[in-house]
């Protein structure tokens, strides 16, 4: 059984063999999976997911690159939909200093608002970091994100900075990139971070693994990144099949 925590079915990427896709990733052993949304039609696409198929389940946010869009309304609507026992998780949220498309201090109060929201409606949070790690992490502490915790997701920092965000309840997760042979970050983290606090994901159709780098990324090769990351700890892929899924009922509250 796996648990592939972020995925991104709703992409047009999949428009035509979503159907296919699902399959392969059930045929591999993948269980369950989260469906992240980060703006309105990509939203409705994860909702629609959640409520068509028993297995998957939403997490949904804005993202930070385009948080000059979202407007008091598209923040009330999440809220709204935050009600729905299939929402899981609020996100993904964060930073995001790669591109400009959106002011660092509107990505700003655009994650803080969510924060908000999250201790709010009593979700965890999903975070999307990229370039942004000081800040990320002193936004947490200011707006007291601990007492939600969530996921630092496709996590690329140091050890140092994975243990300062598990001590604020965060989990830790990774995928394809801890397979790529120059990932010297990720494999450090891998060998690290305690089973307890670590989560598997594919960020598809993002990020595909080795050896599929640069192809389009599907939920069914979140087997090779726990295949990765049994072979970094020196344990068995069932012992971390098992102790990722766990990690993810436990954080979302699934039975
Ligand atoms: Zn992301
Ligand atoms: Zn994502």
């Amino acid at each position: 059984m796996l648990f592939d925590t972020h995925a991104h079915l709703n992409d047009e990427q999949y428009k035509d063999d979503l159907q296919e896709v699902i399959e392969r990733a059930q045929k591999e052993g993948v269980s369950n999976m989260v469906v992240v949304g980060f703006d309105r039609p990509t939203i409705e696409k994860a909702m629609e997911l959640a409520k068509n198929y028993e297995f998957i389940y939403a997490c949904i946010g804005w993202h930070p690159v385009d948080a000059i869009d979202m407007t008091p309304e598209d923040l009330l609507w999440i809220e709204e939909l935050s009600a729905h026992p299939k929402v899981v998780a609020l996100g993904e949220m964060g930073l995001d200093y790669h591109w400009d498309k959106s002011p660092k201090d509107i990505q700003k109060e655009v994650f803080r608002k969510q924060i908000r929201l999250a201790k709010k409606v009593k979700l965890p949070i999903v975070i999307h970091n990229r370039e942004a790690t000081g800040d990320i992490v002193e936004i947490l502490k200011e707006e007291g994100a601990e007492e939600v915790g969530g996921i630092m997701h496709c996590f690329s920092g140091s050890p140092e900075i994975a243990k300062e965000c598990m001590n604020m309840n965060f989990y830790i997760s990774l995928g394809g990139p801890v397979t790529f042979k120059n990932a010297k970050k990720p494999k450090e983290v891998a060998a690290e971070v305690p089973l307890d606090k670590l989560l598997i994901e594919t960020d598809c159709p993002y990020l595909a693994p080795h050896p599929f780098r640069g192809k389009r990324n599907e939920p069914a090769y979140v087997k090779l990144v726990a295949e990765q990351i049994a072979e970094i700890k020196g344990v068995s892929v069932e012992e971390i099949a098992e102790a990722t899924t766990r990690n993810a009922k436990k954080l979302f509250a699934i039975k």
